[in-house]
């Protein structure tokens, strides 16, 4: 039998001479994964098998994006200019409804596969992608309910990332059930439409290694407390271990506005509504009191941190010292895609930190002395929760998604292996060190090129003209 029979029928393998594997770093590690995608042996010390190639780098696992609007990445750079002198997160939410208004599949789809392939080459290997956009222009609905989901799913599957697919319930543009406004016509929908959606989907394209579903009330301001109950309770019937992700308490109005409404805030409301665990994803969480810290942390839920979006957006700071000494489980996502780098969402959690507090190594700790390990380590863990996929490093039973880092850039070379991710993570030498990029088992970036990269840079600019013009 060939090597490449072999590979084809039983899957693959690498040898890497150091791999960050859960507990830290390893030399000699043998990889191997089944035809399904799915690592069988994680090896440290071992002698190479001479069947399976070499790594041309340190190898570390594949990052999940646990929060995207891949639409919104058409936008990045469009809202930097003062409109007036109280520029918030409100009025750069009117642009994106303006420009939300204009989309078509075909658009969504052109930046979704653009941006899922320059996703993969900063070394994200999935992506939950928060999906709200349901139907066409002034909310009239589409004679297929799934058109932009299915747009979705064909262009996470042309760049071969891997999927958690959330459709999103909108109903309201208030707490106190506000009727919605006109630019949300297109968001708007029912725990009906989207379970009916949910069911839709996994009938026509089933849930599979590299895909799956589970389901996103946009925030409380945006559902009931009627409607949340009936789609938790449909999402659990049709698939119980789905997960659940939310916008919660980004924006100080936010909160201010659910204490009037409901005499509470946001995520006390909720821990006192629905049974929140590890199948939750709070996404931004940016502010809470003590006890909501240690209600999440203590609930095994992933707060969604978006470091670079919650900063272009002047959301404010998540206490992450002290959700991390709690041991608070979380994870990174790129929310707007103003920003794709899985290093640069990293650095700036801990740089806002050290700003804050004037300390250096601010979210470092005893056990995890150095920060980027710490870091890396445990948005894998968390962002792999958020997926509801077997997205969680290098181990046996998890998905063969990593990545080879190029063992010649600046950042990462001639380093030992414990300095290779602090050198990934804080320094900027220009170029990305993520050389190869593997999901599933399968190589979709090489030498930093994805083979769809071109084709799908030109269809990104047809789309981002049309929607300039
Ligand atoms: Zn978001």
């Amino acid at each position: 039998m060939t090597s490449a029979s072999y590979v084809m029928e039983h899957g693959g393998g690498l040898f890497a001479s150091a791999a960050f594997l859960f507990d830290g770093w390893h030399r000699d590690v043998a990889l191997r994964w089944n035809a399904a995608g799915e690592l069988t042996h994680v090896t440290p010390d071992a002698t190479r098998d001479a069947r399976f190639p070499r790594a041309r780098g340190p190898v570390i696992p594949g990052m999940p994006n646990l929060h995207s609007h891949a639409f919104q990445r058409a936008m990045a750079g469009l809202t930097e200019t003062r409109g007036n002198p109280a520029d918030s997160f409100w009025s750069w939410r009117t642009l994106m409804y303006r420009f939300a208004d204009r989309l078509t599949p075909f658009h969504l789809e052109a930046i979704s596969r653009h941006l899922y392939i320059e996703m993969l080459k900063a070394g994200y290997t999935s992506v939950c992608e928060f999906h709200y956009v349901h139907h066409a222009a002034n909310g009239k609905p589409y004679a297929n309910p799934a058109e932009h989901a299915e747009r979705i799913i064909g262009a996470a599957q042309d760049a071969g990332i891997g999927l958690t697919l959330l459709p999103v319930l909108y109903q309201y543009s208030g707490f106190g059930e506000q009727p919605p406004l006109a630019h949300q016509a297109r968001f708007i929908s029912s725990p009906e439409w989207i379970l009916d959606l949910l069911a839709r989907l996994r009938r026509d394209h089933p849930t599979h290694g590299a895909l799956c579903y589970g389901a996103a009330p946009h925030s409380l301001r945006a559902v009931s407390e009627a409607s949340l109950n009936a789609l938790v309770r449909g999402l659990r019937h049709d698939d119980l271990d789905a997960p659940l992700h939310i916008h919660v308490a980004e924006q100080t109005k936010e909160v201010d506005d659910c204490i009037a409404a409901h005499g509470q805030r946001p995520v006390q409301w909720l821990f006192d509504r629905q049974t929140v665990d590890a199948r939750w994803c709070l996404v931004h969480a940016t502010h809470l009191s003590n006890a909501e810290y240690a209600a999440i942390a203590k609930s095994g839920a992933t707060v969604g941190l978006c470091p670079t979006t919650e900063a272009n957006l002047g959301d404010g700071f998540f206490d992450a010292p002290r959700y991390l000494a709690d041991g608070g489980r979380w994870g990174i996502g790129s929310d707007s895609n103003v920003g794709v780098s899985v290093r640069a969402e990293l650095r700036l959690l801990e740089y806002g930190q050290r700003l804050l507090h004037r300390s250096r190594n601010a979210l470092a700790s005893v056990a995890e002395p150095a920060v980027a390990d710490g870091l890396y380590r445990a948005a894998v863990t968390g962002g792999a929760a958020a997926t509801g996929r077997e997205v969680a490093g290098l181990r046996v039973g998890q998905r063969a998604d990593f990545c080879v880092l190029d063992a010649d850039h600046p950042a990462v070379m001639d380093r030992t292996p414990s300095q290779i991710l602090s050198g990934f993570v804080f320094c900027e030498h220009g170029g990305e060190p993520v050389r190869d990029v593997y999901t599933g088992g399968r190589a979709v970036v090489v030498d930093g090129y994805h083979a769809q990269q071109d084709s799908a840079f030109a269809d990104y600019r047809v789309a981002l003209k049309d929607l300039l013009s």
